[in-house]
């Protein structure tokens, strides 16, 4: 796990360019918060230390989030192995990216991966009513008023709803256009488009390519997930869910752990726990498994084949968080399908894939 103090100002930084972005649409962006005025108060000391041009302001600072990748940042910085050409900031759009959400939920503080967390084991629901929710919210990021009216008033989706209401809420001014919300045809998540016809943007940063629009709501008739489950919860749901699927399809249970986002599998060789990641920084991500090895060392990790097949470091980071001589493996959602139709989750299979 990364120590207290690794990494720090990156990890406070992108805390503070979060808070700003996604700040209540009541709140003034001046005064700047405590966290946000602290950080550029130790860059400019970084700054002066190092005899580097410090930067003037706090909007300085928040323009060269934008401007210059994480590697390339005009002051001294630990970039716990953040990809060197990844920004904070995404040029463009001016949203903070997938990257930054990431740094900020690095090391012990958690941010909005460990609130996600925490939102749902406060659900304190039974084992069948948790897959339900967790589906739904999953598959739902973004509603609207009349949409819940519906869920309300159908015997299917009302309990449902009831227990997931409150993670609802208006949303964010930086996801508003025009008072209009766009949502990605692709993934489902906040979206914007410059010209009302291409997508220009979305939450997930990952959709490839910019398509044609999908809905676009009143954003005063729109309700959207909460951030932590936008950004932590719904694409390791939906990629769950998929699997789930297909190893009942092959006779095979997969079960959720309470909230913990772990899934128990009962392999024909014993049960397996199985972890689904969806994250672009594998630095980041590695830190975290070295920390579930040790807890779950015969753990099954899963992450999508497309940010696998991003780069070879990405595979590499991964490996290197496999205690060396343990059953512990790191897999794609394809490999992971393919050992859910073998049916063997301790074979010659997943050996083959431990060490591709
Ligand atoms: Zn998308």
């Amino acid at each position: 796990m990364l120590d207290r103090e690794a990494g720090s100002l990156l990890r406070e930084l992108a805390r503070g360019v979060l808070t700003l972005a996604y700040r209540d649409k009541t709140a003034s962006i001046v005064p700047y918060s405590v966290a946000m005025q602290s950080v550029y108060d130790k860059i400019v000391a970084s700054c002066l230390l190092s005899g580097g041009p410090a930067p003037t302001s706090v909007p300085e600072l928040l323009r060269w989030t934008r401007e210059y990748p994480v590697g390339e940042l005009p002051f001294n910085v630990d970039t716990l192995g953040v990809l060197s050409s990844d920004v904070l900031v995404d040029g463009a759009s001016g949203m903070p990216t997938r990257t930054c959400i990431e740094v900020a939920s690095a090391g012990f503080e958690g941010g909005w991966e460990r609130e996600a967390l925490r939102t749902l084991q406060k659900l304190e629901l039974s084992e069948s009513n948790y897959a339900r929710c967790a589906d739904f919210m999953a598959n739902r990021p973004v509603v609207t008023v009349q949409q819940t009216l519906n869920f309300a008033a159908t015997a299917r989706t009302a309990v449902t709803w009831r227990h997931i209401m409150h993670l609802y809420r208006s949303p964010a001014d930086l996801l508003v256009q025009s008072g209009r919300l766009h949502v990605c045809p692709e993934c489902r998540l906040p979206a914007r488009s410059d010209d009302d016809v291409r997508i220009a943007w979305c939450e997930s940063g990952e959709c490839p390519g910019l398509g044609e629009v999908g809905d676009a709501h009143d954003a005063q008739d729109a309700l959207v997930l909460v951030e932590p489950l936008r950004a932590f919860h719904v694409a390791p749901t939906r990629i769950a869910h998929a699997l789930r699927a297909l190893g009942q399809e092959a006779g095979l249970t997969m079960v959720a752990h309470g909230a913990s986002g772990t899934y128990a599998i009962q392999f024909s060789e014993g049960s397996r726990s199985v972890r689904i990641f969806d994250r672009v920084q594998p630095a980041l991500l590695a830190e975290e498994l070295k920390l579930l090895f040790e807890a779950e060392p015969s753990a099954l990790v899963v992450v999508p084949s497309r940010t696998m097949a991003r780069h070879l470091r990405y595979r590499r980071a991964l490996q290197s968080a496999v205690p060396a001589g343990s059953s512990a493996a790191v897999m794609t959602d394809e490999e992971f399908a393919a050992l859910l139709v073998g049916g063997t989750g301790g074979g010659e299979g997943e050996e083959a894939v431990r060490h591709a």
